[in-house]
């Protein structure tokens, strides 16, 4: 295996976390909040005119969200416990935005009680469940988009309606005494063709455009959700560039005058703030003549490694063994047969690997502990330790 470090970490970032992994017994994450607040800071350079959301079920520890908290970020909640988290380290309600479109009405009614004014829809149910329990709140709709083949990890049609469907609930909205404030997407996590905010920017430009000259609602508000990337080990562009041409398209359709933007990133502000270190359980092959190796670790799909289901997200890998490398199929612990992390992406490991050898996964801060399994096989929950 061949990853250059350098091309994720700085010498001292690597160096504190390797140190720090010295100190427990595999498996567990190990976060450096510092890289969560240059990544932080990045986005307010790259993004200057917009508002970020940090969209907590990405990584709900609470010293990520004590850090994000002291730089004044704002935050995107899916559930009241998540709620009920952040307001727990003194976030103020103003902060936040309920994003989620799926929610029942009691878990609406909990919010608007703690002070949440700002919610997501994407049906009739859900919105009139909002004008009943949280009166007179601003609601965005969420619409649907393109993107899901060029996303890491596809958001797929869960979440979202079409255009014209966003038209009927933001006039309904106002008819039941909601504000009808702005228009949400998500082009996918982890996107890799930028060209999929500039068609979702001209949805979410149709819609303002229809509802100013039909019913005289000015929306005031756009959402680009989150699907900014995280360095694994398929190329994107830099966050720069991201940045330079979603502005782009931002003026384009909307001119000089932005409306309020709110970001909420996820995967790109904690993804490269963690490493998960694992150790190598076994190694076999099936057969006596078998080419391919099974390398099985203490972690898997069931205790962090959820995101490599159809292989999705690629971590970069790295061991500290070097020389000839041979490809490897690579495995979790638990006696589940989906416990398979790569079969097809041709990770390739050194073949003097050995029992007890340490296996990094880099870039495993977002998606992972929040992600994993509370007892399967008895194993428990990855630990989070802080650099
Ligand atoms: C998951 C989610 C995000 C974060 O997405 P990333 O691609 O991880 O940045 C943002 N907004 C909403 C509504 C989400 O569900």
């Amino acid at each position: 295996m061949n990853i250059d470090i350098s091309e994720y970490y700085t010498t001292e970032e690597w160096e504190k976390f390797k140190s720090a992994a010295d100190k427990y017994e595999t498996p567990f994450l190990l976060v450096n909040t510092d890289i969560v607040e240059r990544n932080y800071k990045d986005l307010q350079t790259f993004f200057p005119y917009a508002k970020t959301y940090y969209a907590v079920k990405a990584n709900p520890d609470k010293e990520v969200l004590n850090k994000l908290n002291n730089l004044g970020s704002n935050f995107d909640i899916a559930s009241i416990y998540e709620l009920d988290k952040v307001l727990a380290i003194g976030v103020k309600p103003e902060r936040l935005s309920y994003g989620n479109t799926i929610k029942k009405p009691n878990h609406i009614e909990y919010a608007y009680n703690k002070g949440v004014r700002l919610f997501a829809t994407d049906s009739e149910m859900d919105l009139r469940n909002i004008a009943k329990t949280a009166p007179g709140s601003k609601i965005f709709c969420r619409i649907l988009t393109e993107g899901a083949e060029t996303a890491d990890w596809p958001l797929s049609r869960k979440f979202g309606c079409q255009p014209d469907m966003s038209i009927d609930l933001l006039i309904l909205a106002k008819k039941l005494g909601l504000v009808p404030y702005g228009v949400s997407f998500h082009v996918g996590s982890q996107q890799r063709d930028i060209g999929t905010w500039d068609s979702a920017i001209a949805k979410v430009k149709y819609i303002y455009d229809w509802m100013s000259s039909n019913e005289d609602v000015r929306l005031k508000m756009i959402n680009m959700g989150g699907g900014l990337p995280a360095p694994y080990l398929s190329k994107t562009n830099d966050l720069q560039i991201y940045a330079d041409e979603i502005t782009r398209y931002l003026h384009d359709d909307f001119g000089d005058e932005l409306p309020e933007v709110i970001l909420e990133p996820g995967r790109s502000m904690v993804g490269n703030c963690g490493i998960l270190v694992s150790e190598i359980v076994l190694i076999s092959r099936k057969s006596r003549t078998a080419l391919d190796r099974w390398v099985y670790l203490d972690v898997g799909k069931f205790n962090g490694l959820i995101e490599t289901l159809e292989e999705c997200i690629k971590y970069p890998l790295y061991c500290e063994k070097k020389g000839v490398c041979e490809e490897s199929v690579i495995a979790g612990p638990t006696c589940d047969s989906q416990d398979v992390m790569y079969e097809y992406a041709q990770y390739s490991l050194p073949l003097s690997l050995a029992v007890g050898d340490r296996i990094y996964w880099l870039t495993t801060g977002a998606y992972t502990s929040s992600y994993c399994s509370v007892e399967f096989n008895g194993f428990p929950p990855l630990k989070t330790y802080h650099v």
